[in-house]
């Protein structure tokens, strides 16, 4: 099966359609160009997943794929009417998504979905000629995959915001983007503690426990990182919507949100979470160490 893709991100280039996923040559750049040859934009790594995050509704193709690490490209030949088991290749951890496309004019389906395989099924549209019942045809898959374990809390919470924010579920899609961020700034404040060496993992943990999040975000990472939240352009629409939205929608003083408020708390998290991993990268740059979340030297 042919394949493309290692990394989870899709980059999305800021001024026109064009889209690809992250690899290791985007890695090592400072700034990244369009693919797009007549399209002449250049822009940070952060603002071209920020994009690819943010652009679900006019490509559905989109709305699983940064959370997959491989997606699979493959033709199979089928006889219409008749059910054919694809094979996965081995070490497929999850299945997202597949989508089958048929060549010609009949239906396709696809069922039994496990990290080995699954069924794709083929029958004919209504009042067709059923003389093409049994005949050769081709169908095309499209597959999202993982074949790396990652663990990243936070990024499978984005994920489930935005899920339901394209469900129509919209005070959950707000808590989930909300929990996402905070999960990503504990994560970040937890192991930049630890690698400080000064508290233990239990006084690490109480800290956490007894630190509100506006305190984590501003002092906190201050202190491990030299960046702060309130310096993002948009602190005031965190502080005084996302986060007040997010304790409303956990206490149950408030439960109808729009899908204009769920799609700003989406694309806010999106951007804190980017706004704090651009940011520790420019820390890391500065003490000179090799690795960010995003760079390499
Ligand atoms: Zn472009």
């Amino acid at each position: 099966m042919d394949y493309f893709g290692k990394f989870v991100y899709m980059i999305h280039c800021i001024d026109c359609d064009s889209a690809w996923s992250l690899d290791e040559e985007d890695l090592k750049k400072d700034r990244l160009s369009c693919h797009d040859p007549s399209c002449e934009a250049e822009f940070s790594i952060y603002d071209g997943i920020k994009k690819g995050l943010k652009v679900y509704e006019e490509n559905a193709l989109q709305a699983n794929s940064f959370l997959a690490n491989y997606i699979f490209f493959h033709t199979i030949d089928v006889k219409i009417g008749f059910m054919k088991n694809c094979k996965l290749p081995e070490g497929v951890l999850r299945v997202h998504k597949v989508w089958a496309v048929p060549l010609e004019n009949f239906s396709v389906g696809v069922s039994n979905i496990t990290s080995e395989g699954f069924d794709v099924f083929t029958s004919l549209h209504e009042n067709t000629d059923t003389s093409l019942f049994g005949l050769d045809a081709k169908v095309m898959l499209y597959i999202n995959a993982n074949m790396e374990n990652y663990s990243a809390t936070w990024m499978h919470l984005l994920q489930l915001s935005l899920k339901n924010l394209v469900d129509g579920d919209y005070s959950t899609s707000i808590l989930f983007a909300e929990i996402a961020f905070e999960s990503f700034v504990d994560t970040f404040l937890f192991h930049g503690y630890l690698e400080k060496g000064e508290l233990s993992e239990g006084e690490i943990y109480d800290l956490l426990e007894d630190k509100k999040i506006p305190s984590k975000v501003n002092t906190l990472m201050k202190e491990l990182y030299k960046t702060k939240l309130s310096k993002m352009d948009d602190w005031i629409g965190w502080e005084t919507k996302v986060l007040r939205w997010r304790n409303q929608i956990a206490h149950g003083s408030r439960v109808l949100f729009d899908k204009e408020e769920a799609q700003y708390a989406y694309s806010l998290a999106v951007d804190a979470i980017f706004y704090f991993a651009e940011n520790i990268d420019l820390y890391f740059k500065s003490i000179g160490e090799p690795n960010g979340l995003f760079y390499r030297t």
